[in-house]
């Protein structure tokens, strides 16, 4: 079996796993319990923070654990929006139409609740343009929430430029949803002049429900959860310690190792896209420009033909891969990140999304093609 849906989730390394055993087996005091044990605990919980520090080139003080992305984009969200809103003053927030649901659904909500929200267009690339978040900003807007790299479709946002703009044209700070794009891309969170940037350990082969948001500078946010003082009190409960660990490892391993796998997944998709491009059934829905394309999503359309239909086809045939994001799969839906980019229903509910790893090998790329070839010639006489 290909397993080419690693935007969805990734094979713990096993460095993880050994930390992650190691750690659950010896270290199971509570991390604020005052005894010695309980400072072992805590030790650890600092020594993965500073190494994520480091990675991020962020202060140890900014660095807060949280249970994933969900919660850390959340937190970002909601924590910034009610600090706000508890001082009185009136809020406005700025969100990409291209947003993981994690993102998006937090300004929906806000919307729902009276909050005024301006959805931000993208290009055909799926990229936000300058010139439309100027248009956006306000003297009172509070929050621009804009991602990395698109988990449907690669697309990488020009965040340096964007950041700049914000910082130049308002007060609002700048929340970055940085889940697909670490250990692909350079991370500069300075350049980027990022306030609030999210992870989630299980996209870069660290553990599943565990995750971090980067809080850089004095700002105040609101706590989700009210209980103990863990976190500065921004995120209440008992800190999972051996997941804490286990993530500071993935997010060294996926710093140290960008580089390398940004030049062995740039091949594999190349050869990948040279393959797709004979098949004339197919659309490339990703932007194919080095600068504005992440080298481990591919997202193409099929145009005519249900997306799971093709998952579950490809699957009979040993590949793996997935219909949108793996959140909004089951919905039913045209995509509503295709939706913004393309402009057209047809190719938006006939999204596939075909995700990278840099240890696939070429053969292997050469397999999903033929089974995608095999698929579209079993399927094509189905289409209407
Ligand atoms: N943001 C993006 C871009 C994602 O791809 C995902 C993963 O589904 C998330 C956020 C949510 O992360 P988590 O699964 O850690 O809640």
């Amino acid at each position: 079996v290909i397993y080419a849906d690693h935007s969805a989730s990734t094979p713990p390394h096993p460095e993880v796993i050994r930390t992650l055993t190691e750690v659950t087996q010896r270290i199971y005091a509570n991390p604020s319990s005052i005894h010695e044990w309980g400072g072992q605990a805590d030790q650890l919980v600092q020594r993965a923070r500073a190494v994520i520090a480091e990675a991020l080139r962020v202060k140890h003080s900014e660095v807060l654990f949280t249970s994933g992305a969900t919660e850390s984009n959340n937190l970002a969200v909601f924590g910034v929006v009610r600090a706000m809103q508890s001082q009185g003053k009136p809020v406005h927030v700025i969100v990409s139409k291209i947003e993981h649901a994690s993102v998006y659904a937090c300004y929906e909500q806000l919307e729902r609740e009276g909050v005024e929200v301006t959805y931000l267009p993208v290009n055909a690339s799926g990229l936000v343009e300058p010139e439309q978040l100027k248009l956006a900003l306000k003297p009172h807007t509070a929050l621009v929430s804009i991602m990395h790299v698109n988990n449907e479709t690669g697309s990488i946002q020009p965040l340096k430029e964007l950041g700049a703009l914000i910082k130049a044209e308002s007060r609002a700070l700048f929340h970055v949803d940085g889940v697909q794009g670490l250990g692909k891309l350079p991370v500069e969170l300075a350049s980027w002049k990022v306030d609030l940037y999210s992870l989630s350990g299980h996209k870069i082969r660290a553990p599943k429900g565990v995750g971090l948001l980067i809080h850089r500078g004095q700002f105040p946010l609101k706590p989700l959860m009210y209980g103990g003082s863990q976190e500065k009190g921004l995120r209440p409960g008992t800190m999972n310690v051996p997941s804490i660990v286990a993530l500071a490892k993935g997010v060294r391993l996926a710093t140290e190792g960008q580089e390398a796998a940004y030049g062995q997944l740039r091949q594999l998709h190349d050869q990948l896209v040279d393959y797709l491009q004979t098949q004339p059934q197919l659309i490339i829905n990703s932007p194919l420009e080095e600068a504005f394309g992440a080298p481990h999503i591919i997202n193409i359309s099929f145009v005519g033909m249900k997306p799971e239909v093709v998952v579950h086809a490809m699957e009979k045939r040993g590949v793996i891969l997935s219909t949108q994001s793996a959140c909004s799969s089951k919905l039913d839906k045209p995509s509503r990140v295709l939706t913004a980019m393309t402009k057209d229903n047809a190719r938006a509910a006939s999204g596939l999304r075909i995700s990278l790893a840099p240890d696939m090998t070429l053969e292997q790329v050469e397999l999903i093609a033929k089974a995608l070839a095999e698929t579209v010639n079993e399927l094509k006489g189905l289409i209407r």
